[in-house]
């Protein structure tokens, strides 16, 4: 599977870590435990089109939106929903330079 990273270009699916589900929303902290257990744990597993959070750790380190068929696993589109960095100022991982899309 290849996914195009609007800043690399088309890039091999082992160049990215995925995170799975994107857009799940962390509940209130007054929401209680059943609510965070849920939020943790329960995934939907759907059989089609899905939304799934990816960054591209071989690349420019975009956090990226991709819509993947999850029968196919055609990719319908993919967008940034986070900036890129590149370059670091040390071993402790500051970023020096934002790529912007
Ligand atoms: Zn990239």
């Amino acid at each position: 599977m290849r996914i195009h990273c609007p800043h690399c270009g088309d890039r091999s699916v082992d160049e990215f870590m995925q995170f799975g589900a994107a857009g799940l929303v962390r509940p209130h902290p007054d929401a209680g435990l059943q609510a965070y257990v849920d939020y943790v744990y329960l995934r939907d597993n759907p059989a089609g089109p899905h939304r799934e959070l990816f960054q591209h750790i071989g690349g420019c380190r975009a956090f990226l939106s991709v819509w993947r068929d999850t029968r196919t696993h055609q990719i319908h589109g993919v967008e940034v929903v986070a900036p890129a960095f590149v370059g670091q100022d040390g071993p402790g991982g500051q970023r020096s330079q934002e790529v912007q899309p």
